[in-house]
């Protein structure tokens, strides 16, 4: 691996913490973090990896995980160098997997096209959403994925197209399949007016604001929204809003997120998790169900 990313002259940060590299701003030591910049480059490094005997950790923006306090020993592959971006006269957007919503979403709107005003208070990468098949306020990534392109566990290209990417409620084909890096997507977007367009964005976006505690790190919703019923109102309901461990808290603002309110570890937000999860359980029957992802040694 060492030679290769000197050979292939790929970046790579080796300072670094899983805080430093997540919304949550948790976890201990990132050993070795690279940045490459080309499908030949990541193609690369999922054939060299595979053959060490260790698998690469995919990361995005870091926005859907919690950091471990032990660390990542891992090599961890950022998407941030897999940056296209374009859009045909048909409204079919081609963008790489490192691409920011918010910058895939305005780009959109100023070329005139709707469809993707969902992701732009979204804090993650177009890949990091497919992957989660991320949504908000009845738009989601299924609605509007034609097809991607990923490399497999041996770093050869693979197209996925429409319904084979099993998309679900914050589930995709992806998820079965986490040795898989997407490359990029196309999007099939619809024409519209761009004043129209990012006057609907502001008016999500003030929602979120209303709503969401966004002046404190978090992943977002910590739990899968359990049928029938709301996490965050369960979770108020139990008694549990502002009930905090450590630096980690509910939120006081939206009981559906654990914030970290004041330097919290990994640790701290395993057990508001569990406590949360227990409690609700013993008091509704409902399990709830984990939507951020742990990401580290346990
Ligand atoms: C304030 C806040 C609000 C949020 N609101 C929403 C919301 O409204 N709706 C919603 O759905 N989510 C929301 N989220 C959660 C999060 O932003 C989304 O899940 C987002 O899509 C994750 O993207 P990411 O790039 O940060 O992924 P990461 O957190 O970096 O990764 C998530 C998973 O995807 C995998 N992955 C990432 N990129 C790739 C790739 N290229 N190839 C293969 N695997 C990959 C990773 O390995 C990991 O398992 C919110 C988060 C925050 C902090």
């Amino acid at each position: 691996m060492e030679s290769l990313i000197s050979k292939m002259n790929i970046k790579v940060r080796r300072d670094c913490t899983l805080a430093e590299l997540t919304s949550f701003k948790v976890g201990g030591p990132a050993d070795c973090v690279l940045y490459p910049e080309s499908a030949e480059q990541c193609a690369s490094l999922i054939a060299a990896s595979k053959a060490s005997g260790k698998y690469l950790i995919f990361l995005g923006n870091g926005s859907n995980v919690l950091g471990s306090d032990k660390g990542c020993r891992d090599y961890i592959l950022r998407t941030d160098g897999l940056s296209t971006l374009s859009i045909d006269k048909d409204g079919i957007m081609t963008v790489g997997a490192g691409v920011k919503g918010v910058k895939a979403s305005s780009f959109a709107a100023k070329s005139g096209f709707s469809g993707l005003e969902f992701l732009y208070g979204i804090p993650g990468t177009v890949g990091g959403a497919v992957f989660m098949n991320a949504g908000a306020y009845d738009g989601s990534m299924d609605q509007v994925v034609l097809r991607t392109r990923y490399l497999d566990d041996d770093g050869n290209l693979c197209t996925l197209e429409g319904e084979a990417h099993s998309f679900g409620y914050r589930k995709s084909f992806f998820m079965e399949h986490p040795k898989f890096l997407i490359l990029e997507t196309e999007l099939q977007l619809r024409p519209g007016n761009s004043e129209e367009i990012f006057a609907k964005i502001e008016e999500l976006q003030a929602k979120r604001r209303e709503k969401q505690p966004l002046e404190y790190p978090s992943a977002g919703s910590t739990f899968k929204r359990p049928e029938g019923y709301f996490a965050g109102k369960l979770i108020q309901d139990a008694g549990l809003s502002g009930y905090s461990i450590g630096g980690a808290q509910v939120s006081e603002k939206h009981c559906g997120f654990i914030i970290n309110a004041n330097h919290a570890t990994g640790a701290d937000v395993r057990n508001l998790i569990s406590h949360v999860k227990k409690t609700v359980l013993e008091r509704f029957g409902v399990e709830l169900e984990c939507e951020v992802l742990m990401l580290g040694e346990e």
